[in-house]
């Protein structure tokens, strides 16, 4: 069969120029005679991969010197309790901007280990749009500040680094990851899994300050004290392998492309292509304010939930698939990340306004 535009919005599409080299590299990786699923992590060659996939990150993301760029398990949700356990520790208080369903969660999980605060939330309007916060919203007292920087459900984005002043600020850019530069330096964390825009499940990365390290909860597990890792450069005990392979190869990719800037350009362009079919459709209506539109997650709904529920099957007859918006919410989602090349995204709006014709 044909390869189809996935539009999931994680695990979700990879390049296809990297599943061909892993494909070529499956059973002999660089005259080893084995594959990467099947190595050591601590032989030389996998040594030189989990190496380059830093420097690679260090150079695309421009990340300074102190900073350590830590490759974990556990996904998203043990962030939401590593944040806390690693930062919570001065005053044991943090503030929180509540702009999604992650937001949410892993502002509950922070209350279990302190006195965290919502500073804003959007939830007033089903987190159609971002709040606006300022430098005085924010307890001086906090430990840390915390915010979702794209949020995946919803199809919103921060378009402006929230002003914390001296409070450290720490960011999931999960959905986000390498979609676009980001000035590390603003940031003390900034945290996501990769099965977003990075590589499959199974690999958070954490770029980290280095005097944010070293100062966890005694309580906190020890695979989850980010001192644990950093100390032997993700290689406490073994790390998701493969994953930190696939990342070495979209890393490649995207710095082929030309970058960040680039990325972010071939981002803008796809998001452009769908959200002025949006704005103009009689049948479809994207869900949240234009200015906060995200760029990876497009949520859609045609005000039926029939009409959305034959537009997702007959989508994906059409080679569309993964388009049905997440379970909270409805309607339809269109992830469009990194991979999804241009063709996908036109192919997605052919196919609404052939479908707008057929039952507008
Ligand atoms: C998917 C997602 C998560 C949850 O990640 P898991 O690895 O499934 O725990 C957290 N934050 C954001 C922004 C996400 O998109």
């Amino acid at each position: 069969m044909a390869r189809v535009y996935n539009f999931s919005a994680g695990p979700s599409m990879l390049p296809l120029e990297v599943l061909k080299q892993a494909q070529t590299e499956l059973l002999d990786y660089n005259g080893t005679g084995q594959s990467v699923m099947e190595m050591s992590h601590r032989s030389k060659e996998f040594d030189d991969i989990i190496k380059e996939t830093e420097r690679l990150f260090r150079e695309v993301m421009n990340i300074p010197d102190n900073y350590k760029v830590l490759f974990l398990q556990g996904g998203g949700w043990t962030q939401f309790s590593s944040v806390p356990l690693n930062l919570m520790t001065k005053n044991g208080k943090a503030d929180y901007i509540v702009t999604g369903q992650w937001a949410k969660k892993a502002y509950q999980e922070a209350c279990r280990y302190g006195k965290a605060r919502v500073v804003a939330s959007s939830e007033d309007k089903t987190f159609t749009y971002i709040p606006k916060v300022k430098r005085e919203d924010f307890d001086l007292e906090a430990d840390y500040v915390y915010y979702t920087m794209n949020n995946t459900i919803y199809g919103t984005k921060f378009n402006y680094i929230p002003d914390t002043g001296d409070i450290p600020l720490v960011s999931d850019v999960s959905s986000c990851f390498l979609s676009e530069p980001v000035d590390v330096s603003k940031f003390a964390v900034i945290w996501g899994g990769a099965q977003k825009n990075v590589a499959p499940a199974g690999l958070t990365v954490v770029i980290i300050r280095d005097d944010m390290i070293g100062h966890a909860m005694d309580i906190t597990p020890t695979l989850l004290n980010y001192k644990t890792q950093a100390d032997k450069d993700s290689l406490f005990n073994t790390p998701p392998c493969w994953q930190i392979y696939i990342t070495m190869l979209v890393l490649r990719w995207i710095k082929g492309l030309g970058g960040l800037d680039a990325m972010k350009q071939r981002n803008e362009k796809k998001a452009k292509l769908l959200y002025d079919y949006l704005d103009n459709s009689k049948l479809f209506k994207g869900t949240v304010v234009p200015e906060d539109r995200s760029l990876m997650n497009v949520p859609f709904v045609t005000g039926s939930d029939e009409l959305n529920a034959k537009f997702v099957a007959e989508a994906k007859a059409a080679g569309l698939v993964n388009l049905k918006g997440h379970r909270t919410v409805g309607g339809m989602r269109a992830s469009i990340y990194n991979a999804m090349p241009y063709e996908g995204v036109q192919a997605l709006v052919d196919f609404m306004e052939k479908f707008e014709k057929e039952n507008g």
